[in-house]
């Protein structure tokens, strides 16, 4: 009997599939809580996310973007319609499918970066290929280094690192295993001015000349103009994009939702 090793994709029973359309959300409802205290927090989004493309989602507190998120990245269930990763309709998977889809087909990056704190940054740039008992491939590994700057870091821990650095460790980590799509909420949110740069940069970098799809939520519009489109929600549904944005036409369009004070 001959026996393969399984691949990513068959060890968690879904195709992937490299598609125009990374990821996408058809008429998605999503509530919380019942009877007259429900909140509704999707009323219907519809969302194509381009393959290859740094997607930003902005939108007034409470418009539903975390939500959004949270339902294209597997993390959290839908009322109603369909989320795509890929081909692959997340609304008809088991939780432990979903678990095993994010860990093998996206990648995160959070505002808190959540990088481990016992590891070296070369670890933690390695550690959803550990997890998975594969190794990074060298090159890939080089070059990831090489383009966020990192290489006299590798063997620092976390905390001898600065926030912008840490977050350029969280970005590589989630490039690392080549996911179908990453997603990076409010990335900058912790960072000043100049190091949100850096990491801004490498995000973009990472979509043009690597191929990355990324999804981004933000309420920085200075960060959003990193982004080739942004899509705004309001009220759970998006009701607005730009393409190629300038800050000023971002910021325009948020002060039109009534989210200028952001
Ligand atoms: P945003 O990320 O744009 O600020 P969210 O997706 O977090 O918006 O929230 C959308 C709406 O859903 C808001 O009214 C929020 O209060 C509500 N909401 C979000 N998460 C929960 C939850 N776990 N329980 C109850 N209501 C929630």
């Amino acid at each position: 009997m001959t026996t393969t090793a399984p691949t990513a994709a068959a060890s968690s029973g879904t195709r992937a599939t490299r598609t125009a359309v990374a990821a996408e959300a058809r008429a998605v409802v999503k509530t919380y809580g019942r009877g007259e205290t429900a909140v509704r927090a999707l009323d219907g989004a519809d969302l194509s996310i381009a393959t290859g493309r740094f997607t930003a989602v902005m939108g007034p507190s409470g418009s539903g973007k975390s939500t959004l998120m949270h339902a294209l990245a597997g993390l959290d269930t839908v009322d109603s319609g369909e989320v795509l990763l890929g081909g692959t309709d997340l609304t008809t998977l088991s939780e432990d499918r979903r678990t095993l889809l994010r860990r093998e087909r996206i990648g995160f990056v959070f505002q808190a970066f959540n990088l481990v704190p016992s590891l070296t940054a070369a670890e933690n740039i390695a550690l959803p290929l550990t997890l998975a008992g594969r190794r990074p491939d060298p090159e890939w590994m080089a070059q990831l280094v090489d383009v966020v700057g990192l290489g006299d870091r590798l063997t620092h821990r976390p905390t001898e690192l600065s926030g912008g650095q840490q977050q350029r460790v969280a970005v590589a980590r989630a490039l690392i295993a080549r996911p179908e799509i990453v997603f990076a909420d409010e990335p900058t949110g912790n960072l000043d001015s100049r190091s949100g740069g850096a990491v801004l940069g490498f995000l973009q970098y990472a979509a043009r000349e690597l191929g990355q799809s990324i999804v981004m939520v933000t309420h920085d519009p200075r960060a959003a103009a990193h982004a080739d489109r942004v899509v705004f929600l309001a009220d759970g549904r998006i009701v607005d994009e730009l393409a190629d944005p300038t800050a000023a036409a971002v910021l325009t369009t948020m002060t039109r939702l009534g989210a200028g004070e952001e």
